[in-house]
């Protein structure tokens, strides 16, 4: 039987990525598309996952023995914060459909995507996998943050009581082509790229939200693709596995702003606005587990490298730059929680 994989949120940032390096990759390689195996990209325009019928008709029409599961409501720190119940609600449903339609038309494995936000506020760095239930999460991302850690106890009950192979990744803050390059609601990379873009074009000031110092470790969406790609095929075990650049490799996002200053050749005025949120200062995670895998699973295969931290900026830039017309500039207000106010 040939392999279905069915990639929920598949248009996003890293959906788009995983399909970019599927087909950059040689075919039938550690990270490029095997014969006997079909990939579907689901965008929610194909269903709207909170919704169990719509999922069920997505997974009635593709049948998938397989399913990368991406799909979310996300957003950077200021989202975050204004939106927590549609974060909480919103991805409780989306998860729970998605699992437990897997389950019912009898997935042979789900990788799911959970997020360094699921980790404790405070903990003893460096973050690991095994510190996520260890006390509550940062404030500002609560909503999101939970509905994120109930995949890994849905996994793991999962697992136990119908031994399905369902297991998730725990990604640092991605970047890449194909983001959501929204300047109120994204991530700090995709939103600072477009408002320097913006102070380029209208001779205005490069406004940089917070004091700069935060520290973030970044991973480029194709190298988080082909951590996917690795999950999917070579690991199956239900702990789930941060994906990331190495614990001290993060850096402050005033020097995010000064590498977007230099990729745009930007020349006005860059200003801090101490008046918004820093979030968290800094949530180090290790990156001992994953590269350990990968090294143990790579027989004869090369390491896997990291795309250094400029050039992918670079890149993300340029795509940015050569797709404004097209590219997402604005979250979809799907979001939006409908109470009996506003239905
Ligand atoms: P993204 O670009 O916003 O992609 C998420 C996709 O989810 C969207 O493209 C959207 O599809 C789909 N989606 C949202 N609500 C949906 C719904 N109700 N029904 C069906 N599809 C829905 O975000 P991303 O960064 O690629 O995120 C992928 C995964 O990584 C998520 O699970 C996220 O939580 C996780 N993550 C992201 C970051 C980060 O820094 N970006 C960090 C850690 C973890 P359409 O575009 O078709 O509407
Ligand atoms: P986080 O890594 O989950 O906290 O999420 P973000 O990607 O939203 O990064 C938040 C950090 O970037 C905070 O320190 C913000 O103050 C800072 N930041 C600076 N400018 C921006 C911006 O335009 N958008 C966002 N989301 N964060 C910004």
């Amino acid at each position: 039987m040939p392999d279905v994989i069915l990639v929920t949120g598949g248009h996003g940032l890293v959906g788009k990525a995983i399909e970019h390096v599927l087909v950059t990759e040689a075919p039938n390689t550690r990270y490029g598309r095997r014969d006997g195996e079909t990939w579907v990209f689901a965008s929610s325009k194909e269903g709207d996952l909170r919704n169990e019928a719509e999922t069920k008709a997505l997974f009635a029409k593709y049948k998938p023995t397989h399913v990368i599961h991406l799909a979310a409501l996300v957003g950077g720190l200021f989202m975050n914060m204004k939106q927590k119940l549609s974060m909480l609600r919103d991805n409780i449903n989306i998860n729970n459909n998605v699992l437990h339609t897997s389950y019912e038309t009898g997935v042979e494995k789900v990788v799911s995507c959970l997020s360094t936000c699921v980790f404790p506020d405070g903990i003893t760095p460096p973050l690991r996998e095994d510190k996520i239930h260890l006390g509550p999460p940062h404030d500002s991302n609560f909503g999101y943050a939970y509905a994120k850690r109930l995949v890994d106890i849905a996994n793991h009950a999962y697992r136990e009581q119908f031994n399905c192979n369902f297991t998730a990744a725990i990604p640092t803050n991605i970047y890449g082509t194909h983001d959501n390059f929204d300047l109120e609601d994204s991530h700090v990379i995709p939103g600072l790229i477009h408002k320097c873009y913006l102070a380029k074009k209208n001779g205005t000031p490069f406004v940089v939200a917070g004091t700069g110092k935060p520290l973030r470790q970044f991973v480029f969406s194709y190298d988080l693709a082909k951590m996917f790609i690795w999950q999917l095929r070579e690991y199956d075990d239900v702990e789930p596995i941060i994906f990331s650049v190495g614990e001290n490799e993060d850096v402050s996002i005033g020097y995010v702003a000064e590498q977007i200053v230099k990729a745009f050749d930007f020349k006005g005025e860059v200003k801090f606005d101490t008046s918004k949120s820093d979030g968290q200062f800094r949530k180090p995670a290790s990156n001992e587990k994953l590269l350990r895998l990968v090294r143990e699973t790579s027989k004869d295969q090369e390491e896997f490298q990291f795309t250094p931290f400029e050039q992918g900026l670079n890149e993300t830039v340029q795509w940015f730059n050569d797709n404004y017309e097209t590219a997402r500039r604005g979250q979809v207000k799907r979001g939006q929680v409908v109470t009996s106010a506003t239905a």
